[in-house]
Formats: structure tokens, C-alpha cells, sequence
């Protein structure tokens, strides 16, 4: 057997647009041919699909990868270029029996809103409409008709933080395998609410937990091959955005749709309780100084309003300026990206204290410039390899240094990142569980690698381009009522 593997992922804040700009060329990291089996042994999409042809004994033609972090909408020609290097791999290679694509599904570029749909759509001309095409893809995607219709399948990640991507890259090449076989004849219902989902973990003890139960039960029933939800991505003005329930069998469109309309309506009866608890910055740090008066270190503080994760600048200043407020002796934040302030840190040399203005550079939506004093500490290449989600990903912050500010240490970077565990700080010669206080720019992909150190997690929300409050943003492109920025929403089944 021989199967192409391609990817094109990106998540697309089409809000991202007045603060940061489109996203470019430069942005994304290029992969061509046999550069693509650098993935393997990773836990990424594209590591999972290798690994898994790898052991089954397929041989793999790898075409092309663009990935480029959460940004605004990316240029149409930039979209042209990598959809054409997809689609001359697919017409030099007539002869795979299958291909497994790595997309996002929260995608939009100029004039193409659904760029995934847009991508199969170009993708089934050359290949014609049998040939196996599944994907695996992000739980945030905003899933549409032009996908479930034309991919063979969809695996999206069951988790948040995503650290099952590379078991959902393996379950596409799987399905694959079994649709070449006429094993299965997979196929595929989609059943979307008109919800607005908050970041909502996947962690024990949250609603998203009970919600993936629900479908793992489905999973176990005969003839069902996949029920994943689909949370979306809030923060992407389309018609497609939107919570999606994406449920496979094995030919049975109607299990696949009354499985769908089970998990759908089990959601939208249990939407209230998706509302995640949050501070502002200033009464989080007052509720960790409490805990650690009690004894109880480090207290992990997420930035979820400003988190590069959803497509942020990472130079937001709401917590990290609570932070130097309160001054808790032992507190560490990371990381506030200010390409300016690192290169003035770096020229100003280890061990000497600058007056630096750190932040705050897009606008005042994510908080004002900070004017401190700063005693530079380290200075590193920013290179670090991510030990829990995606583990083994080779992460470029670009320079970065440490400073300290009074009793703060702050890890400033020249890219910007969420803090996916505790290896920036590691880096910068900080041990987090040694903090009291534990400062971060991520939405929950950080429990992932910070779970097992936190004596407990607090969330800080304030304005910003991916604040909990997906209300105060307007989704012209969506036909009709979106829930909660409009209460009076309604939805019933199909
Ligand atoms: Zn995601």
C-alpha cells in the first residue's frame, strides 16, 4: 500500500486582522517531501500517521506541510501556493491507494472562509470521489457540510489540551486502510448547534469529560466508527462557526444521525454548565496569596484572554502587570513575547539592570506598555522541545531572556507562544515547582504540563482577542442567533 500524508493547519482568529495583520508567507514553517518524516515518533498529527504506515508496513509519499501558529486570516495567494503544492504532489504520485491530510478545520483565507471545505473540494477534482481521504484535525474546528461530505473521514481530537493528536493521525491512516480494504464504507452525519463554546478542558472533573463519555459509549456501539464533538473556534467570524457533532458508521446514515442528535442534544440541554469559572488578574492574585499564606505553592495562573494559542499578540499585560502589582516573592511568568525589549535586555548584558518598556505594543485591547526596572538574568536561543502536548515538538521562541523585576522573574521571547509546560522556564534557569506563583498565556492547553505541579490552577480572564467572553464579539457571516451572545437562541434536532 502507499499513502501521501499532507498537511495544512492553521487556526484562523479572523478578529486577529486590525490587531496583528493578515498572516503571511513568512509565518508558516514549510515542509516539503521526505522533510515531512522529520514528524515521526512525535505526538502530532503527522508524527501518529507516520508511526502508524510505518508499522503497518505502508509505504509513505510525503508531499507537503504549512503550519504557522493561530493568526488572522492568511493572504489568498499564500493559501493558492500551498493548495497547488498539495494538489501537484496528489497529480506526480496517480498511483497512492489512499491519502491522510493534517488539517486545523478552523482555516479561513482571504475569499476562501472554509478553507478545509475549499481544500477538499480542489483535492477530489484531481483524486476523483472514491479515492480514501481521511483527516485528522483539531477539536476547535469549525466543521462544514463540504467536509463530511467529501472526506472519507474525519478523526478530530476527543481531548483539550490535545494531547491525543498523534492516537488520531494513527485512527485516520487506520480508516484509510480499512475504506481501501472495503473493510468499512464509512460514513459521515453532521449535526451543529448555533453555540459559542468557551475553552473548555477535557479534564476529569469538567463538563467536556462527561460530554466525551457520552461519545466513547456511542463509539462502543455496533457499526459506529467515530463520534467526536467539535467545540469550534469561537473566535472565526464565518457561517460555519458553531459547536459540530461529527459521527461516523460503517454505511448507516441513519445510526450515524441519531448518534449525533444523542451528544447535540445532551449539549445544548447542558450549555449553562460550559461557563468556565475565572478572575479578573487582580483578584486572582489576591485568591494565590491566600492559598500560599496557606501553605499551598505554586499556584498556576493561566492568561486566557490573551493567549497566542487562539491567535494573540502574546504581548497582553493584564496579568503579568498584577503580577508585579502584588510582588509575591518566588513568582515566575512566561512568556511575554517583545522582540524590542530582548533585543535591548540582550545588548544591556547578564547582570545589569535596564529600565526597560516590556509589552502592550498592539493597541490597548490586551493592556498598556509596563515601564520597569529589570535586572537581566539569562539570555537563551528560545529552542526548547515540548515534553507533554505534542511531545517532542521542537519549539523557536526566538532570543529570549530572563529578567527579574523587584521579586518577578518575566521570560520575554521575540516570538510569540502559549506556554505549553515548564520547559521555557527551565530554560531561563527557573524550577516552577519551586514558585509561589506561576504566571502563563494559555487557554488550557497548559494543564497538559502543568497539572501535576499545581497545588492549584486559577484563570485569569480580561479583555482580549480570546477572552472567555465570546459575546463581545459579532458574527455578521453566521445566519441567525448564536447562544449566549443571544440568549433567546433556540435549536432542536434534525
Ligand atoms: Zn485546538
Amino acid at each position: 500500500m502507499k499513502f501521501a500524508i499532507a498537511s495544512l493547519a492553521h487556526e484562523t482568529n479572523t478578529y486577529a486582522v486590525d490587531v496583528t495583520g493578515y498572516t503571511e508567507r513568512h509565518h508558516f514553517d514549510v515542509k516539503c517531501g521526505n522533510e515531512l518524516l522529520r514528524f515521526a515518533g512525535m505526538r502530532t498529527f503527522l508524527g501518529g500517521m507516520i508511526d502508524e504506515c510505518n508499522r503497518r508496513g505502508i509505504e509513505i509519499v510525503p508531499i507537503f506541510s504549512a503550519f504557522a501558529p493561530p493568526s488572522g486570516i492568511i493572504k489568498t495567494d499564500v493559501y493558492l501556493e500551498f493548495r497547488e503544492a498539495i494538489l501537484k504532489g496528489l497529480r506526480d504520485n496517480p498511483d497512492i491507494d489512499a491519502l491522510v491530510l493534517e488539517i486545523h478545520g478552523a482555516g479561513v483565507a482571504d475569499g476562501f472562509p472554509d478553507m478545509e471545505g475549499d481544500l477538499i473540494t480542489a483535492i477530489r477534482e484531481v483524486v476523483g470521489p472514491t479515492l480514501p481521504v481521511t483527516a485528522a484535525l483539531d477539536l476547535h474546528g469549525n466543521i462544514s457540510l463540504a467536509m463530511t461530505t467529501q472526506f472519507t473521514a474525519l478523526f478530530g481530537n476527543h481531548l483539550y489540551p490535545h494531547t491525543d493528536s498523534a492516537d488520531r493521525g494513527a485512527e485516520a491512516v487506520s480508516a484509510a486502510v480499512d475504506a481501501l480494504n472495503a473493510t468499512t464504507k464509512p460514513v459521515t452525519e453532521l449535526v451543529s448547534l448555533p453555540i459559542l463554546l468557551q475553552a473548555s478542558t477535557t479534564d476529569e472533573g469538567f463538563p467536556a469529560a462527561e460530554m466525551n463519555k457520552i461519545c466513547s459509549t456511542i463509539e462502543s456501539r455496533p457499526g459506529v466508527i467515530d463520534c467526536t464533538v467539535f467545540h469550534g473556534f469561537p473566535f472565526t467570524d464565518t457561517a460555519d462557526v458553531g459547536v459540530h457533532v461529527v459521527c461516523t458508521t460503517d454505511n448507516d446514515r441513519t445510526l450515524a444521525k441519531e448518534c449525533a442528535n444523542e451528544v447535540a442534544q445532551w449539549i445544548w440541554d447542558s450549555r449553562e454548565r460550559f461557563t468556565t469559572e475565572s478572575h479578573t488578574p487582580d483578584s486572582a492574585m489576591l485568591v494565590a496569596a491566600s492559598l500560599i499564606a496557606g501553605g499551598k505553592r505554586p499556584i498556576v495562573i493561566n492568561d486566557t484572554s490573551d493567549n497566542p494559542g487562539g491567535g494573540t499578540p502574546g504581548d497582553g499585560t493584564h496579568l503579568l502587570g498584577a503580577m508585579l502589582e502584588h510582588q509575591i516573592p518566588g513568582s515566575a511568568f512566561a512568556m511575554l513575547c517583545d522582540p524590542i525589549a530582548v533585543k535591548e535586555a540582550i545588548s544591556a548584558g547578564v547582570g545589569n539592570s535596564i529600565e526597560l518598556t516590556i509589552g502592550g505594543r498592539h493597541g490597548p485591547l490586551h493592556g498598556p506598555p509596563l515601564k520597569v526596572q529589570a535586572k537581566i538574568r539569562t539570555i537563551s536561543d528560545g529552542r526548547i522541545f515540548l515534553t507533554h502536548m505534542m511531545r517532542g515538538y521542537p519549539l523557536n521562541v526566538g532570543p529570549a531572556v530572563g529578567i527579574r523585576v523587584g521579586e518577578v522573574d518575566v521570560i520575554l521571547t521575540s516570538q510569540p507562544s502559549q506556554t505549553f509546560d515548564s520547559e521555557i522556564f527551565k530554560l531561563h534557569g527557573i524550577d516552577t515547582s519551586e514558585c509561589s506563583v506561576v504566571g502563563l498565556k494559555s487557554s488550557a492547553h497548559f494543564r497538559a504540563g502543568f497539572n501535576h505541579i499545581a497545588a492549584e490552577i486559577l484563570c485569569a480572564d480580561s479583555p482580549g482577542l480570546t477572552t472567555l467572553d465570546v459575546t463581545n464579539f459579532t458574527h455578521a457571516a453566521f445566519t441567525g442567533k448564536l447562544w449566549p451572545t443571544d440568549p433567546n437562541t433556540e435549536w432542536t434536532h434534525s
